[in-house]
């Protein structure tokens, strides 16, 4: 009678393993350094409340995307589980000038399918052009440490969009910061706004069905996020602020551990975060999140600009404006699809997107251009440093797009996909795909070689 129970429960056993959806496994870490070193350690192992939401036929990443790549290998004969490119604030922070004389210590996670046994997990940096080791750890499924408790619940899960089981679609979440409990119904318009405006920009548009969105928005205790540079400081439940590495309009959150546990209620891929504030303002970070201040006139372009970071890795094919970064001092090419040091023109990396008869590198009006960035760049200081209304920066940017939109409409190839110098804050060694491109100016749609590099990643999570 024993024996026969003990074999019903070893049954029910073997299938739940065999049939169930995995869990979500996360381990959070800190990643600690500066310009010359960088360190590791654990902070802890988390089973979040929901399953695996990726696409069991999609484990793994060849697209050789990110500044980092961590792998999962079954421990015992070392197989490829799981892996995952993805790019880091931390990344960003070590190509400052203040990473050459502090440390700092950022926190981050790395998600995946939980592992019936032991693993290793392995994190990889790029390092010219190439991943090479630089961490490892290993995780016992059945370590009593791993944390299995719930999180204190963000709030009702707000379904925008849902297409299908999340395991066969790319899941969004839509996080808001900033948002009283008061503002809790100006949220879920803000999110379903931002919803149509990302469907509105192809390729998004044509592959709307292949997205759920969802949206999460834990109340804050003050309306708003943190503006140092205005004097204005809050604490926002998710950590977002403006001035991230003392840039104005630099909109990020370090407070990686409570944006986890918030979206842990969620099945997702990629997180926007919404703030709920009227200044310029946003940010990307390829496969951690993206950002944008929901109120600002420019907020449909910063959205969809910041987001191509987020979830496509495209970088800023921009150079005149002002940014936090150190020039690079020596050009190797860039993992970025969209931008190219042309070391090898005869190789093009989007070579079979380039228009026939077209010169590589392409001729444009490069100077005209400079000369007029040169001149709002300094106008939009002198708004900045005289702490003028932001209506003024809108009329500035206003004027800009529209005179850019009609100086790079106008050369011989502005239609064409080539290589134009000028790319990656660099005016010369960094090319990109055409003239114009919502990752250059404010322009409203996305080039063609962006388009497809968005187009992959929809690929890696959506099933046909
Ligand atoms: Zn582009």
């Amino acid at each position: 009678m024993i024996s026969k129970l003990l074999r019903v429960l070893v049954f029910l056993a073997v299938a739940s393993c065999v049939y169930a959806q995995p869990g979500t496994m996360r381990l959070d870490y800190f990643h600690t350094g500066n310009s010359t070193q960088e360190i590791f350690s654990v902070d802890r192992i988390v089973l979040e409340p929901l399953p695996w939401p990726g696409n069991p036929a999609k484990l793994l990443d060849d697209t050789n995307l990110g500044a980092y790549f961590f792998e999962v290998r079954d421990k015992a004969d070392g197989r490829l589980l799981y892996s995952r490119g993805f790019s880091s604030i931390f990344g960003e922070w070590v190509t400052t000038d203040e990473a050459k004389t502090v440390n700092r210590t950022f926190s981050e996670s790395l998600r995946f399918p939980a592992p019936s046994a032991p693993v290793k997990i392995i994190l990889k940096k790029r390092d010219e052009g190439n991943f090479r080791e630089v961490w490892s750890t290993t995780l016992d499924p059945k370590d009593k440490f791993i944390d299995t408790s719930r999180p204190p619940p963000p709030g009702t899960l707000l379904v925008i969009q849902k297409n299908g089981d999340p395991t066969t679609k790319v899941d969004l979440l839509i996080l808001g910061d900033g948002y009283t409990a008061a503002e809790r119904s100006k949220f879920e318009q803000d999110a379903r706004r931002f919803t149509e405006i990302l469907f509105a920009a192809p390729p998004f548009r044509e592959q709307r069905q292949k997205f759920n969105v969802w949206g999460l928005c834990p109340a804050a205790e003050e309306s708003g996020v943190s503006r140092p540079s205005g004097g204005v400081h809050h604490r926002p439940p998710l950590g977002t602020t403006y001035d991230t590495f003392d840039t104005d309009r630099y909109i990020l959150t370090t407070d990686n551990r409570s944006m986890r546990d918030v979206a842990s209620f969620a099945p997702y891929e990629f997180i926007e975060i919404l703030v709920n504030g009227k200044t310029y303002g946003g940010g990307g970070i390829f496969n951690l999140y993206a950002t944008v201040a929901a109120d600002s006139e420019w907020s449909s372009y910063v959205f969809v600009h910041e987001f191509g970071h987020h979830f496509a890795g495209l970088a800023d094919e921009y150079y005149t404006s002002q940014v936090a970064y150190a020039p690079a001092s020596r050009r190797i090419e860039p993992w970025e699809p969209n931008v190219t040091a042309l070391l090898d023109p005869a190789n093009l990396k989007w070579k079979d997107l380039v228009t026939r008869g077209t010169p590589i590198p392409t001729p444009w009006r490069k100077q005209d251009f400079e000369n007029y960035g040169r001149a709002i760049q300094e106008q939009r200081r002198q708004i900045r440093e005289h702490n003028r209304p932001e209506s003024e920066m809108d009329a500035l940017f206003r004027e800009e797009r529209k005179k850019e939109d009609e100086l790079l409409a106008a050369d011989k190839y502005s239609r064409n996909v080539g290589a134009f110098e000028g790319a990656n804050y660099e005016a010369h060694g960094y090319y990109r795909p055409q003239e114009n491109c919502i990752m250059v100016t404010r322009h409203d749609s996305f080039c063609a070689v962006c388009r497809r590099a968005i187009e992959r990643i929809i690929a890696m999570y959506a099933s046909e």
